[in-house]
């Protein structure tokens, strides 16, 4: 297996006295679909915040390919390439769908040529996105939003992509559809770390899976033997 590409160190965070994240170690292999699940109020969302810098790490330490972004700023984590999706409902509702996307791209240093190869990239992967580039972004379905919302991110040019609960209000089909694009952009190398509720869908598409309780990794393994586990079943999976 390839050494850990983004790896994840005795992390904690607190609220105040509430300790949300409990030191928890988690490693994410280049190219692989990494997903962290577990129920609500187990510490998810947190630890994605923590990655991204936008909550204060108590403890812990975070490299990419062996940089160390535990103490950098959010703007420097993402120009380091760990990107997070935005909740999908916070795409810029008053601006296009394509200056959504070219909003995604504002921390780059390379040329206009290649931002738009990767804008047209983007409206192969979603062509719904590319039908409705000139409309606003405040017209699309739930679904196209977070579909927007993972395209703008791609449009950062990200080595990591983080995705928190993409699926999270949609109808079931919509949720296949982003899942499959998901696997469709790691097939395209891309490293992917999702956190979910949604423990079926997001087992059935990770290399390796956590399970986080109360701020504590009690699981891990690939993501077909936590699928399998009994523990997992019966507590995720309706048995
Ligand atoms: P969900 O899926 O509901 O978002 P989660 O697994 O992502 O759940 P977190 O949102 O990370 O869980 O919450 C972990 C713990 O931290 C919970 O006990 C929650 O109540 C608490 N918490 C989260 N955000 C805050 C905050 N801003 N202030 C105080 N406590 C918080």
């Amino acid at each position: 297996m390839s050494a850990a590409f983004l790896q994840v160190e005795g992390l904690k965070v607190s609220y105040g006295h509430i300790e949300a994240v409990k030191g928890i170690d988690l490693q994410l292999h280049e190219g692989q679909i990494t997903t962290l699940v577990g129920a609500n109020g187990a510490g998810k969302s947190t630890t994605l915040l923590a990655l991204s810098g936008l909550v204060k790490k108590a403890a812990g330490r975070v490299t990419l390919q062996g940089q160390d972004l535990s103490a950098l700023p959010p703007h420097k984590i993402v120009s380091a390439g760990m990107v997070q999706v935005a909740e999908g409902r916070a795409t810029l509702t008053t601006l296009t769908v394509r200056e959504n996307l070219e909003l995604g791209a504002y921390t780059r240093r390379d040329g206009r040529a290649q931002r738009m190869d990767d804008l047209e990239r983007i409206y192969a992967l979603f062509p719904r996105l590319k039908e409705r580039a000139d409309g606003l972004a405040g017209n699309l379905s739930g679904g196209e939003q977070q579909m927007l919302a993972i395209g703008r991110a791609l449009m950062a040019k990200p080595r990591v992509l983080l995705l928190d609960e993409p699926s999270m209000g949609l109808a079931p089909i919509i949720v296949q559809d982003i899942f499959r694009t998901l696997r469709e952009i790691n097939k395209g190398g891309l490293t992917i770390f999702l956190v979910e509720q949604n423990v079926r869908q997001a087992l059935k598409i990770a290399d390796r899976a956590y399970v986080i309780e109360t701020g504590r990794i009690v699981l891990e393994g690939s993501g077909q033997e936590l699928l399998r586990d009994p523990k997992v079943q019966d507590a995720y999976l309706g048995g």
